[in-house]
């Protein structure tokens, strides 16, 4: 047996609503195929907007827009930042490359998200040694905000500026203000699982105009204004393609819609799981308006008799894809050696990738595709 008519249910694919291919084609009949273009400037202030910033600047990747943030707040060798450990590695791995040690930070049981009182005594221990960080990276897992009001002013206090990962929370909000607007730099990535894509892409954002003008810069080969190639320092060819953009534009329109699939996608797990003994979902705090990009949930085996990657093979075997939460950070053997500061002296993440199960949250599921997974989540359970 295999998904429903043998098709597979992936965890979040890409969802084209059609328009896309109309922007890709101005840009071949004008010949703006490559590089930049008018889609990309247009592409940059409807994110702008969307977020309420004064710049954004169009990237090749989330990543990309790290390593640019990176650079911007002056990460040298030797330097400290602290991340969230519950995230992807793109969170911190381009500080790290550049030299700078990680200290990773736990998650609070409230959000899923950095823990305010484990950064507190993070930051209170860095005064104490002298090392402040250069900057703080939190990330808005699956969706949900950080709880802002508690990090922001923390991390204003001992004046480390804050980078806002809403690679995976583009459409939602925290109070009602947008996710990526945090920070001194916030970006999206469009990625092809993300809740929109250009098949690859990300755009960074701030309201430091000089900043992104440097950035915009740098992610384009450091070019002197000169009539030839004239460079006095490196860059990076990070910019991102007018084709790619005008994909971004056409999904940008669509993704009211698309936060609104992932959430009814949510309901329906939940509607299904909320009442089983031992099962649990991702919370959403009353300042957070998550678009849900993955349902998440946990399972706790003495409850329920089986384990996340149980049901995660049990889904597999009829073509369904699922994956445990992300494996923190400081559980990464890359990171065996960083310092990492628990919640409360527990270990949150550590718990939540112990039994969490991300599962499939495709915008473009339909109430069948649904309904299999529920079934087969069903059957593997006592
Ligand atoms: C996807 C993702 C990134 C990286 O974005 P890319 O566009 O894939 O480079 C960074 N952080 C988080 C939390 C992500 O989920």
């Amino acid at each position: 047996m295999s998904g429903i008519s043998g098709k597979r249910i992936y965890l979040s694919p890409p969802h084209v609503g059609g328009e896309e291919i109309e922007y890709v084609k101005e840009a071949f009949e004008t010949n703006w195929v490559a590089p930049l273009g008018p889609h990309v400037e247009v592409f940059e202030r409807e994110c702008a907007l969307h977020s309420g910033r004064t710049a954004a600047l169009a990237l090749s990747s989330g990543t990309a827009a790290v390593t640019m943030s990176a650079i911007l707040t002056g990460i040298k060798p030797g330097d400290v930042c602290f991340c969230s450990s519950l995230t992807f590695v793109a969170s911190l791995a381009p500080f790290a490359q550049l030299g700078a040690e990680s200290v990773l930070i736990d998650s609070e049981p409230e959000s899923w998200n950095m823990s305010p009182r484990a950064l507190e005594t993070a930051l209170r221990d860095a005064e104490k040694s002298g090392r402040m960080p250069r900057a703080v990276i939190m990330a808005n897992l699956y969706g949900q905000p950080c709880d802002m009001d508690r990090i922001l002013p923390l991390c204003e206090r001992y004046g480390v500026p804050v980078i806002e990962d809403a690679a995976e929370s583009l459409g939602s909000a925290y109070m009602g203000r947008p996710s990526g607007s945090f920070g001194k730099f916030s970006f999206y990535s469009f990625n092809g699982n993300k809740i929109i894509t250009t098949s690859g892409g990300g755009m960074l954002l701030s309201d430091d105009a000089g900043a992104m003008e440097r950035a915009r810069f740098l992610s384009a080969q450091a070019r002197d204004p000169a009539p030839w190639y004239q460079h006095s320092e490196l860059g990076y060819n990070f910019r991102m393609s007018n084709i790619l953009a005008g994909i971004g534009r056409a999904q940008l329109k669509l993704l009211p819609s698309r936060v609104e699939a992932r959430r009814a996608v949510f309901r329906k797990y939940y509607e299904a799981f909320s009442e089983t003994s031992g099962i649990a979902f991702m919370p959403e705090p009353e300042w957070s308006q998550s678009n849900r990009w993955l349902t998440v949930m946990t399972v706790d085996p003495e409850k329920t008799g089986v384990a996340n990657l149980d049901i995660m093979k049990a889904l597999e075997a009829v073509n369904v894809e699922s994956r445990p939460v992300w494996k923190p950070m400081h559980m990464q053997p890359v990171f065996a050696s960083a310092k990492y500061y628990g919640h409360e002296g527990r270990d949150i993440s550590g718990a939540l990738f112990a039994r969490g199960l991300c599962l499939p949250s495709g915008s473009n599921m339909t109430d069948d595709d649904i309904s299999f997974v529920i079934g087969a989540i069903r059957d593997i359970l006592p």
